[in-house]
């Protein structure tokens, strides 16, 4: 088997993980009532933007090799860090939908019996989920050997991230006040003790 082909196994094996992991959590979400929903259009065109980028463009690639002219020669250790990070990406995922539980949605939402999460993978970083988005599009960037459908990911999700995160803290501090405050004074954003 090629270099090439493993990645395109490995990042086809993501994605299944990724979705087998949000089933449960998302049909969860549909039964779970919503007190407030923010910036609704915004948000879809976000995650539009996400789906493009981490399953569409390389859905193409993997499918049909397009676009071919953004190949480029793959060495096996590319390959093996890619699937480490899928790894680690997958573990994140699950851990975080674990510790997050009904608070949890796809979009900015509050639900009517939203708690703040402050245990487990969330006692040191405040969006690990969000890391766990950087993992996957970082393992879809190695695992890819295409200019195009390689980043692709990191580029879409890296704009959702910056266009959210900042609104995503300032409804949970209108919402939590000084427990927020304190929780964001005491923790990283996705990078322990760095960012
Ligand atoms: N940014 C978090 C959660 C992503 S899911 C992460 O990356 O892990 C997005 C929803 O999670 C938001 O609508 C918000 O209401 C909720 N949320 C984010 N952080 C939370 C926390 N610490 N406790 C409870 N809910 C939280």
């Amino acid at each position: 088997m090629t270099p090439v082909l493993l990645g395109k196994i490995l990042w086809l094996a993501g994605i299944v993980g990724w979705c087998v992991i949000r089933y449960v959590p998302q049909r969860r979400a549909l039964r779970t009532a919503t007190a407030i929903t923010r910036d609704r259009g915004r948000e879809r065109a976000m995650l539009w933007t996400s789906f493009i980028g981490i399953f569409v463009v390389p859905a193409i690639y993997v499918a049909s090799g397009q676009p071919r002219f953004a190949d480029y020669g793959v060495a096996p250790a590319q390959i093996v860090l890619g699937g480490l990070a899928c790894a680690g990406a997958m573990w994140l995922f699950r851990r975080t939908h674990k510790d997050l539980g009904r608070n949890w949605s796809a979009t900015l939402k509050l639900r009517e019996s939203h708690a703040l999460v402050t245990t487990g993978i969330y006692r040191s970083l405040r969006h690990p989920m969000y890391a766990a988005f950087w993992l996957w599009t970082a393992a879809q960037a190695l695992l890819l050997a295409n200019w195009i459908a390689g980043p692709a990911g990191l580029v879409a999700f890296g704009f959702h991230f910056f266009m959210r995160v900042g609104r995503e803290e300032q409804m949970l501090h209108e919402k939590f006040g000084e427990a927020y405050r304190d929780y964001a004074a005491r923790t990283n954003r996705i990078i322990p003790w760095i960012y």
